[in-house]
């Protein structure tokens, strides 16, 4: 008989778990009580990412003058931009519940728990459903923290879920949360034209990355006039005539016209019947597994932000395979775990940001001798041509091998020039592998071949 495999959640994890598992001949079924794709495609990965090209396209045509072309004036037709958005959500919808089909994945439209380990219950609109399952797999997501000196209301103070885009567009915007979620989205705005002030609790943003790559995402931000209000900590929000007053716990305050709120998220594990099933959750709510997600109820999986792991779509994509296949007994053969520290990540601004592998700080902590080169793209060619030379390739090796231990990268393109480094990393690969590479001239992609010399 075909393992019985029930998926709760149609986000990055559940879709490849699902499609994965059906291929090597699961009865599979996925339950997904909003749209498949999960947060990712609705909310957080692909929204945030159309929002960012189309202020990009309107940050190039500030720079049109540069190019040597007469100047433009861009503006933003709000009702455009919101179809634009749907339209990208729709179709990535589309594509991605006729592949489930395709692959004979049963889907249901409903809201899934455990009733027990071996039974799982949906609710749709048609009644309730039980499901026994010889495997589950938990990836119902997170959704974001709303802190509880907030009320979000939609209008002028906004959870990132309501910047999409939001009712009017922010003339003045104070972004609290200096993570990757809120730099992003003070660079949206920015690139829409808005004043903003971004509300730092410590005295770096991005605080996880390297100080050097940070410095330069500072830099950019205060030449465009972005005002950074660093060792702060936003404790309170009223709604004033026209607009908000953010307090600050040092007694700083901020006015806009809007606040954003992006400091952190929750996960979406309170409702899912953990204890019926006894799962353990740690003391966040987010399930506790092992490196092959799975639960301490060995047959119930959680992947994906759930997991508690890397909250990336990138990762829980890669879980939700890893997760099929040991579903299927596969893990025995050429399985490789997943290295959460190899996971290539990237940062969506202007200049965009990735990083992968070792962090210089954390080499420098553990007293690990690495070799550290980085070339300007200031000297590269293609950079020059694209009238945009910010930033630089940074790469950690180690001297004695060779081998690439990580590296980051800040300049136009970064989220997809770090994938050379981020194969060097995972492959073992060393500098001279990638110096001697012939690449492409002239390519940005030049800059890793120097800094690899
Ligand atoms: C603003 C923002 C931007 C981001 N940008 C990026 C990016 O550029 N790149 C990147 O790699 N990551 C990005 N992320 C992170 C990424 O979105 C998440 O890591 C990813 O979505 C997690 O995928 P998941 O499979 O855990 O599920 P999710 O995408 O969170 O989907 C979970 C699904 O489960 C469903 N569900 C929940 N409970 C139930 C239930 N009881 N029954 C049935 N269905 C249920 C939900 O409706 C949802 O569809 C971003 C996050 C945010 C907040």
């Amino acid at each position: 008989m075909a393992v019985r495999f029930v998926i709760v959640g149609g986000g990055p994890a559940g879709l490849q778990a699902a499609t994965h598992a059906a291929r090597f001949g699961a009865e599979v079924t996925l339950v997904e009580r909003d749209i498949v794709g999960g947060s990712a495609n609705l909310w957080d990965c692909i929204p945030s990412k159309a929002m960012i090209a189309t202020g990009g396209v309107m940050s190039v045509t500030r720079r049109a003058h540069g190019m040597g072309l007469m100047s433009m004036d861009a503006a933003v037709d709000l009702e455009a931009l919101r179809q634009r958005m749907a339209d990208v959500e729709n179709h990535l919808a589309t594509s991605f519940t006729d592949l489930l089909r395709s692959q004979g994945v049963r889907v249901i439209e409903g809201t899934a728990r455990l009733k027990g380990p071996h039974e799982v219950v949906a609710e749709t609109a048609g009644g309730v459903e039980e499901l026994a399952a010889d495997a589950v797999l938990l990836s119902t997501g997170s959704r974001p923290r709303v802190p509880e000196w907030a009320q979000p209301d939609g209008q002028r103070v906004l959870t990132t879920r309501q910047a999409y885009p939001p009712p009017e567009l922010p003339e003045h915007l104070v972004v609290v949360g200096s993570g990757v979620t809120g730099v992003e989205f003070v660079h949206m705005f920015r690139s829409f034209g808005a004043k903003v002030i971004l509300i730092v609790s410590r005295q770096q943003v991005l605080p996880q990355k390297d100080p050097e790559v940070a410095a330069a995402l500072e830099e950019d931000f205060l030449r465009s006039g972005v005002a950074l209000l660093k060792g702060a900590k936003a404790v309170g929000v009223d709604r004033v005539d026209g607009g908000v007053v953010v307090h600050c716990d040092d007694g700083r305050t901020a006015r806009g016209s809007h606040v954003l709120l992006a400091v952190g998220a929750l996960p979406n594990s309170e409702a899912l019947g953990l204890d019926e099933a006894g799962v353990e959750a740690d003391a966040h709510g987010y399930v506790t597994v092992n490196h092959h997600c799975q639960s301490n109820v060995r047959h119930i999986y959680a992947a994906g932000d759930l997991s508690g792991k890397l909250p990336l779509a990138s990762v829980a994509w890669t879980q939700g395979r890893k997760v099929a296949e040991h579903v299927m007994g596969f893990h025995t053969r050429q399985h490789r775990h997943l290295d959460y520290d190899k996971a290539a990540s990237a940062v969506f601004t202007e200049p965009e940001i990735a990083d992968v592998g070792l962090p210089e700080a954390e080499a420098f902590a553990l007293g690990r001798k690495i070799r550290v080169t980085k070339v300007p793209f200031a000297a590269n060619a293609r950079a020059l041509i694209e009238g945009d030379s910010r930033g630089f390739v940074k790469i950690l090796s180690d001297p004695a091998t060779g081998v690439v231990l990580g590296g980051s990268i800040v300049g136009r393109r970064a989220a997809e020039l770090i994938s050379v480094l981020a194969l060097a990393v995972t492959a073992d690969l060393k500098v001279s592998d990638i110096s001697e590479s012939l690449m492409v001239h002239p390519a940005l992609a030049e800059a890793l071949a120097e800094a690899a010399e």
